[in-house]
């Protein structure tokens, strides 16, 4: 399979060479170049089978011209080597909980599909470093970090804005050492984004390094993701939903993962519609409402791995419907939460449904609460733990919670960080002295 850019003005690259480089050189994302329909025999059986069995057939559908059958099969079993199980919330809403891997964090999955998928492509090529540069408000951070650690032949800088992600998230990409530097930006998550983003397109820093991004633009991180939905959907209608009523809503920041749904559906994954739920960062809802996408500057909340002003997904979403913004709005609605809001669903949901969201889970479970038809299920995606938001999670219920033991364990370790004023000079010079060394 190739992958073609969404801007169109670069040539069409391999699958390893999408993954190594992440952006296109026309700054647009790599797409597929076709999206291969799985067969409905293989939609009937989705209810008999494994997760890495069905993971495996729709890798294979998309990756299997470019990774041998054998090294893909344990990619898959080794990236889902966690439970991703669906759990009634309400009385047509189901949670499905990403968050049982290593990092808590839905992140874990395309994080290390790609760094095992990386690490093939490096089998054969043992001489060179690709380097991974990764903005993060929280979670990719961690889980890049986690699924890269001791890859051979792969360095990760993780960049996150100073005192905005919390004290466990940082913990987990800021003590484990080895391959992986974090470096500390005095500025916000869009400033770490944006210091990424020119970091790709500088001629000096591409010549003296190999550079490639573990964020949601880069295909292996994104379309991992889609494995779950076909798990979900299985999973709901095995507990006896109408399979032509499925919706899922998504909570949204970069619009990576919403956007593998979004790819499951167009490769034959029957599902009705789509929610894309935003905090306070309501940029694509506006979208949705008038046809015109404004970028802002972001603003801080409390679901802050959704605090995004400029999606760099989007891009990918309105290629995927030629543009169309009415071709969008029959597959995707949108909605959108202040903080406010978002405890209040956290703390009723808590107390009358006995289940125990993270912020940004709320944000879906209230759009599906206020959207969803009698005929329809909705599946929201729970993309993190609630002990990920502790401070957050216990101001709002009034109670504390436990921190599962792996989470606990980051904490005991010291911490290391390489600070940087967030000045692209200044970053890039860091990044040329490191590779020095
Ligand atoms: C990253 C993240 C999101 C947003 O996912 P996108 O793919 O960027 O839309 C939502 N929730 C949590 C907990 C996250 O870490």
């Amino acid at each position: 399979m190739k992958y073609r850019s969404t801007a169109a003005l670069s040539p069409e690259v391999s699958l390893e060479e999408a993954v190594v480089k992440g952006l296109a050189p026309d700054k647009g994302l790599y797409m597929p170049l076709s999206f291969p329909s799985l067969s409905n025999d293989f939609i009937n059986h989705l209810p008999e089978m494994s997760l890495p069995q069905m993971a495996y057939e729709v890798a294979a559908a998309l990756f299997g011209e470019d990774v041998e059958e054998d090294a893909l099969k344990r990619i898959v079993e080794e990236t889902l080597n966690f439970k991703i199980p669906l759990v009634k919330v309400d009385d047509n809403i189901f949670s499905l909980e990403l968050f049982h891997g290593p990092t808590l964090a839905f992140k874990d999955v395309g994080a290390r599909f790609m760094a095992r998928l990386l690490g093939y492509f490096n089998r054969s090529n043992k001489e060179r470093t690709v380097n991974v540069l990764v903005a993060t408000s929280g979670d990719t951070g961690s889980a890049v970090a986690n699924g890269f650690l001791g890859v051979e032949g792969v360095h990760v800088f993780v960049l996150y804005p100073k005192g905005k992600v919390s004290r466990i998230q940082e913990a987990q990409f800021t003590t484990l050492g080895r391959n992986i530097t974090a470096i500390e930006v005095d500025g916000t998550f869009d400033d770490c984004q944006a210091l990424v983003k020119k970091a790709f397109l500088d001629k000096d820093l591409n010549e003296a390094m190999m550079l490639t991004s573990a964020n949601s633009i880069n295909v292996a991180r994104f379309l991992p993701q889609m494995f779950y939905y076909f798990y979900a959907y299985a999973q709901a209608v095995k507990a006896g939903a109408d399979p032509s009523e499925i919706v899922f809503c998504v909570p949204s920041g970069n619009f990576g993962n919403i956007t593998a749904g979004l790819i499951a559906k167009k490769m034959g994954l029957p599902v009705k519609r789509f929610i894309a739920a935003n905090n306070a960062n309501d940029i694509f809802y506006n979208y949705l409402n008038s046809g015109i996408y404004t970028p802002k500057k972001s603003v801080q909340t409390i679901a802050n791995a959704m605090d995004v002003g400029d999606p760099s997904n989007f891009a990918r979403v309105l290629d995927l419907y030629g543009n169309s913004h009415e071709e969008i709005c029959s597959d995707i609605s949108g909605a959108t939460y202040s903080d406010q809001e978002i405890s209040e669903t956290l703390q009723k949901t808590f107390k009358e449904n006995d289940y125990l969201l993270d912020p940004h889970g709320a944000v879906a479970f209230r759009a599906l609460s206020e959207n969803l038809d009698r005929s329809e299920t909705g599946i929201f995606l729970e993309t993190a733990h609630p002990a990920k938001f502790k401070e957050t999670v216990e101001g709002i219920i009034g109670e504390e919670i436990a921190v599962p033991d792996r989470l606990m364990a980051f904490l005991e370790n010291e911490k290391k960080t390489v600070p940087s004023s967030g000045d692209f000079g200044e970053f890039k010079n860091l990044l040329l002295n490191l590779v020095k060394q």
